[in-house]
Formats: C-alpha cells, sequence, structure tokens
C-alpha cells in the first residue's frame, strides 16, 4: 500500500526521471524514495560517496627546506582548474570505494522553482520552501520572546526557508518541518560565527536560529487525510495573528490608534508606519470618527502620526481572518523572494557529462582568499625571490584549502543550481566548501537543548541561494560558504515546551 505522503501531493512531478532535472520531486516524496533506497545498495550512490571523499590530496612535498627544492615545491603547489580535477580525475582508490559503499546514504539536492500558485506553499500542503513567510506546522505555538530575535543586533530574524522532513519509523513526527531564520545583517552573522566556539548552550546569543516543529498524523491543525489537490481545501483551525509587516512572527501586539494591525516588534511597527501605514492608520481612524465622533478624534489622528501609534498587548491566541486559510502575507517588501523548494537523488546527476567550465552562480565564493596568496607567490617564484619556512607553511595552507574548493566545486557543478544538500543518517556529513571554519563534532555541536542527546548533521544550505534571493554581491551584503544544520538524532518531543524544538546550526562563512 503507497504511503500517505505519496498521496499527499499528487500534483508533484513524477519521481525518478533520470537526470539534469526531470525528477525533481517535493521533498515529501524523497524522503520515501530514499528510505526505500537505503536497503538497497546502489553503485551510483557509491559513485557519488566517492567524488565526495575525493578531495584532491594536496601536495605535501614541503619537507625540504632547500633554497632550491622550495622554487620546485611552490611550482607543485600550483591549484589545478575544476576541469583538470573534475570527473575521473578525483576518484579515490577502488578499496576505499567499497568501503564507503557500506554506510553511504542518498543525498537529496534541493532546488528552487517559482511559485505556480499560492496554496502549494500554504502550511496545511505541508510545503518546502525558500524566502517569503514560513508555512508554520504548529500554527499556534510558535517560537517567542528572545527565540525570535537576533541575539546581536536585537532585530526580529528573517525567514529564509523551510524544510519538510517527516520521519516515517517516528509515528509523533509523522509531519516534520525544519525551519531556518537568519538576521539578514552580515556584521551580526560575522559576529555569531566570531562567538561560535564559545557560545553557552543554555544561553544561545545568534544570529541564526533552527526550528524543529513535528506533529503525529492525528492532531489538531491538519486533517488525518491528505490535502485536496486542488488547493480547494483550508486548515481545520486558524493560526495565531501574525505580524502584518513580516508575516513570520506572533503579531502579540496592534497599533494602538486604529486597532487593526498586528506587530511582533516596536522595530516592525516603525517599519510599516514608514513604508505607508501612517495613511492607512489616518484613514481608519477617519472612518471611525465619521461613524462614532468622539470629541478630540482628530487630534488622536494627529497624535499618531507623530508617534506612529503605541502598541497594545493583544490577546495571543486571536485568529487573524487576514492569513487564512493558511497564507501568511507580509507587508514588508524586504523578505527574500518566495521560491518552492524541490528535490532530486544527488546520484541521478552524477553520471551526466556535466559542463564543468560552468560551475554555477557565485561559486567564486570562498575562494578568493587562497587563490590571492597562491597568486602572489606564484608571482614571487618567478621573481626568483626566496621563501621562509613560514611562507612555505602558508602556501601550503592555501594550496591545500584551494585544492579543498576545487574538489567542492567539482561535486557541486554536477547539479550547479542546487542550493541545499539533505541526508539525515547516521553516517550524514556535510560537504564543507573550506577547510577552515568546520567544527569539531565532539566540542562544537552542542547537544540537543532539549533532551541532551546527541545531535547529527541533517541539512545545508549552499551559497547559491544568495543568488536566487538576490542578495547584492557587496562587502556588507550577507554571505556564507555553507550553512549547516545538526538536529536532534531521536527528533525529541519531551522537553520542548513550545511548538518548537531549537536546533544547531554552524556556518561556515566564506573567507
Ligand atoms: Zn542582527
Ligand atoms: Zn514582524
Ligand atoms: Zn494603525
Ligand atoms: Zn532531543
Amino acid at each position: 500500500m503507497a504511503h500517505f505522503l505519496s498521496r499527499l501531493f499528487p500534483h508533484s512531478p513524477t519521481p525518478g526521471g533520470g537526470g539534469g532535472g526531470g525528477g525533481r520531486q517535493l521533498f515529501s516524496e524523497f524522503w520515501k524514495m530514499s528510505r526505500n533506497n537505503e536497503s538497497s545498495s546502489s553503485s551510483n550512490v557509491a559513485a557519488a560517496a566517492s567524488s565526495s571523499a575525493g578531495i584532491v590530496k594536496g601536495s605535501s612535498v614541503l619537507e625540504d627546506e632547500g633554497a632550491g627544492g622550495l622554487v620546485q615545491d611552490v611550482a607543485d603547489l600550483r591549484v589545478k582548474s575544476p576541469e583538470e580535477v573534475g570527473g575521473q580525475d578525483i576518484v579515490v582508490e577502488e578499496e576505499e570505494e567499497e568501503e564507503e559503499e557500506e554506510d553511504e546514504t542518498l543525498v537529496g539536492l534541493g532546488f528552487v522553482q517559482p511559485v505556480e500558485q499560492a496554496w502549494k506553499v500554504s502550511r496545511h500542503h505541508f510545503p518546502s520552501k525558500v524566502g517569503g513567510t514560513p508555512a508554520w506546522l504548529d500554527p499556534i505555538n510558535l517560537p517567542y520572546g528572545k527565540q525570535v530575535l537576533c541575539g546581536i543586533c536585537d532585530n526580529p530574524l528573517q525567514f529564509l526557508l523551510q524544510v519538510y522532513a517527516p520521519l516515517e519509523d517516528q509515528p509523533e513526527a509523522f509531519h516534520r518541518t525544519l525551519y531556518v531564520f537568519i538576521c539578514p545583517n552580515m556584521a551580526c552573522l560575522q559576529q555569531d560565527q566570531h562567538h561560535q566556539r564559545k557560545q553557552p548552550a543554555e544561553k544561545p546569543c545568534r544570529s541564526i536560529r533552527v526550528f524543529r516543529s513535528q506533529l503525529p498524523r492525528n492532531n489538531s491543525f491538519y486533517s488525518y487525510s491528505p490535502p485536496n489537490p486542488d488547493g480547494q481545501d483550508s486548515p481545520s483551525c486558524d493560526g495565531v495573528a501574525l505580524c502584518t509587516w513580516c508575516g513570520a512572527w506572533k503579531g502579540h501586539k496592534a497599533c494602538a490608534a486604529c486597532k487593526q494591525t498586528r506587530y511582533c516588534s516596536r522595530n516592525h511597527q516603525i517599519e510599516h508606519w514608514r513604508a505607508g501605514h501612517s495613511g492607512f492608520c489616518r484613514q481608519v481612524q477617519a472612518a471611525k470618527s465619521a461613524s462614532h465622533p468622539e470629541p478630540g478624534s482628530t487630534k488622536d489622528v494627529e497624535s499618531v502620526k507623530v508617534e506612529a501609534g503605541e502598541l497594545m498587548p493583544e490577546d495571543l491566541h486571536e485568529p487573524h481572518k487576514k492569513n487564512l486559510p493558511g497564507i501568511a502575507c507580509a507587508a514588508s517588501d524586504k523578505l527574500w523572494p518566495e521560491f518552492e523548494l524541490v528535490v532530486d537523488e544527488e546520484y541521478n546527476y552524477e553520471a551526466e557529462d556535466n559542463d564543468r567550465s560552468n560551475p554555477g552562480p557565485q561559486m567564486e565564493v570562498g575562494q578568493s582568499r587562497a587563490k590571492q596568496l597562491l597568486d602572489e607567490y606564484e608571482r614571487r617564484r618567478k621573481a626568483g625571490e626566496e621563501f621562509s619556512a613560514s611562507d612555505l607553511q602558508e602556501v601550503q595552507e592555501a594550496s591545500q584549502e584551494q585544492q579543498h574548493w576545487v574538489s567542492f566545486q567539482a561535486r557541486i557543478a554536477c547539479a550547479p543550481e542546487q542550493v541545499l544538500r539533505y541526508c539525515r543518517s547516521q553516517d550524514a556529513k556535510p560537504l564543507w566548501p573550506l577547510l577552515e571554519g568546520q567544527p569539531k563534532k565532539s566540542t562544537d555541536i552542542q547537544p540537543c537543548s532539549h533532551c541532551g542527546g546527541p545531535r547529527n548533521f541533517e541539512l545545508q544550505v549552499l551559497p547559491q541561494l544568495l543568488y536566487f534571493l538576490r542578495v547584492k554581491n557587496e562587502p556588507s551584503s550577507l554571505d556564507w560558504a555553507t550553512i549547516t544544520v545538526f538536529s536532534c538524532t531521536a527528533s525529541c518531543t519531551s522537553g520542548v515546551s513550545n511548538g518548537y524544538a531549537e536546533e544547531f546550526a554552524w556556518v561556515q562563512l566564506a573567507a
């Protein structure tokens, strides 16, 4: 019998349609397929494994410190182009390949595609999506308080993406979604990463946060049966009122003047006011005073203009009619563009004869510093300059970094528009773009803050996403080499006080 999830998204493209993007599907379909494939050993998957381990070994020929040898050594460290190391050149030895076949798991690649119909990304269709507003799985018990704020600048965090990733073997995670929020301010991310190794587990001060929500099939928010594929139905209950400006967080305060618009924070009220709410607010007030004339009402309108209204607390659980049916809306024009996230297996792309001269958008990220250094050494070598031991140490590190980058690039080049890599298994590891800035699993990846159990890698966001988010290429713009998400291995529910457990993000910044 087909699993619930295969019937959940009948509008999704046919899975397994081969490489080149023909087989892309919704994430919910991927879980089913990856679980089926886990039991069978696929040679294609093993091939993918070998190329991930196929980091080109940098020349380790720097033992001889004699000046004559040094020139030769630096020349040996010349960085190979993606063409030279791509494809078969990065295959590791046969024996290693066989060993890895045992524990290899399927990697799902996430791709963005335009949202064709708004209902496809509404919460009762359990979407995976990028940008716009989050589709909260639990629409009532949202993250709150400090959880929604950047720990550095105190502004509300911005929704980056969510991935629907249910666990078939856990009835309490029949529905399961991971959410990534980030402060769009690059200075905050830099601060966050600067302190990343020193974060106190109990009081994290982060500019990026990951939330996990899960529900059993029988729950008070969604029907036991799959939603209609025509988008005609609504969720079985309303969610809490959301902030009118960001559409992400609880709108637990209302504008005191018009009493209609809701905000998560004073900051968003002010932004909305400046963006034009002042006009709307006055109209509402004018209409009110026309129907119920009150002394001094005209003066009130004026004072609102000056003060951007007061905020007054409202009932947190009052449904927000504007956000029905399950589709959040936001007044802000600063949200990232919205996409659906679809998935395909990585091995569909491995066999293809890819054009490696086109590594995809923004692929130059992260390599610049090592490359500059190597270019500089190449120039000095040609000029006949001598190199000290520390010079060589530096050039070797830069060379290894560059080789690592080239091999990362070669693997990504098979499907250059991928924005996300997903693999939830005991052995899953991120594909690091850089050698520098990787966490030590034993000390840097904090245990689950709810059950105390270990966390494991589950997904990573690639820098290509910045291109689709139309992030500007300026020094102050948001940038990352990769965002990795580590989640509770047990995907626990105990100890999760509201609808959302917090998980752990490690960001490798572009050098
Ligand atoms: Zn911030
Ligand atoms: Zn807001
Ligand atoms: Zn107002
Ligand atoms: Zn846990």
